[in-house]
């Protein structure tokens, strides 16, 4: 497995790559692996012949008061991972050589950044649409892989890649819990004992939203206040937000009628988790 940290040597090895008619799956991380990655990498392993797994800690998709400074990381940890995967290589650029001094060009999707998480994060999905397009032109896959757990970013990395005719496929894979249900993510580090209880609530309040929308709810008023509720009812929990979207234009639904996405972000403590469910 190689290990490449400049923008040239990713090229190089991307064109070789190509030059020999492989197929590149690009598997875009921040690093601090876990099953979550391991699925996506795994999927990538199956159906391309070259994986590039892409460990980047993006400056520019954390706002000034979230946890760029303390993201946890282990590149040691996370390098045999990938040895035990049969990844081909592992791109870790650094800051200067992914936005050297003078940088000034930034990638937006408009519409479907300002609703759910682009609503209390403003500038993150641009920070994000910047940085995969910047992946894309390091690593040239053929296919790209991102998980439905930040379903909002699967959404706007496709509107991206549809509108700058990226010639990359964009494969989304399932969200990867724990057995009790919590959603797998690198920031569930940060949680403690009894906060990590807590953070059971969020994908409680999924099954919760799931079973009324069975029984034959369809106002989704009346679900997220019953998701509401049963959040609130858990220690140190703060909504950010809960809400039954369209699962294309990601706009609150008025009814429930056909796919939605139920998508919410919650505070435990000080860290802020994401959760989702499409029915
Ligand atoms: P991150 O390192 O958190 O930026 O995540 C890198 C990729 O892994 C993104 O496409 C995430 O959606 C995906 N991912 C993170 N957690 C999970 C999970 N629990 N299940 C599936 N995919 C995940």
């Amino acid at each position: 497995m190689q290990i490449i940290n400049t923008v040239e040597e990713m090229q190089k090895f991307s064109d070789l790559a190509r030059e020999e008619k492989k197929t590149i799956g690009l598997v875009p991380t921040m690093g601090y692996l876990h099953e979550g990655h391991l699925s996506l990498i795994k999927r990538a392993g199956k159906e391309c012949d070259i994986v590039i797994v892409s460990i980047y800690v993006n400056p520019t998709q954390f706002g000034p008061n979230e946890d760029l400074s303390k993201y946890p990381h282990d590149f040691q940890r996370d390098k045999t991972i990938c040895i035990e995967n049969n990844v081909n290589a592992i791109f870790c650029p650094t800051d200067d050589s992914m936005y050297q001094q003078g940088y000034q060009t930034f990638v937006n999707v408009e519409n479907l950044t300002k609703s759910l998480c682009g609503k209390s994060r403003p500038t993150h999905f641009k920070g994000v649409t910047t940085i995969v397009s910047k992946l894309f032109n390091c690593t040239k896959p053929h296919k790209a892989y991102f998980g439905q757990k930040d379903y909002q970013q699967t959404r706007v990395i496709k509107q991206m890649t549809r509108d700058l005719n990226y010639n990359v496929d964009i494969i989304v894979c399932p969200i990867i819990r724990e057995k009790d249900g919590l959603a797998m993510s690198s920031r569930n580090r940060y949680l403690n004992e009894e906060e990590r209880k807590s953070a059971l609530v969020l994908s409680r309040s999924l099954d919760l939203a799931k079973k009324l929308i069975d029984k034959g709810e369809t106002n989704p008023e009346k679900i997220q206040r019953e998701m509401v509720k049963l959040i609130e009812s858990e220690n140190s929990t703060r909504i950010d937000y809960i809400e039954l979207v369209d699962v294309d234009n990601l706009t609150p639904k008025d009814r429930i009628e056909g796919k939605i996405l139920i998508a919410l972000a919650v505070f435990v403590g000080k860290t802020r988790l994401i959760d989702n469910l499409l029915v």
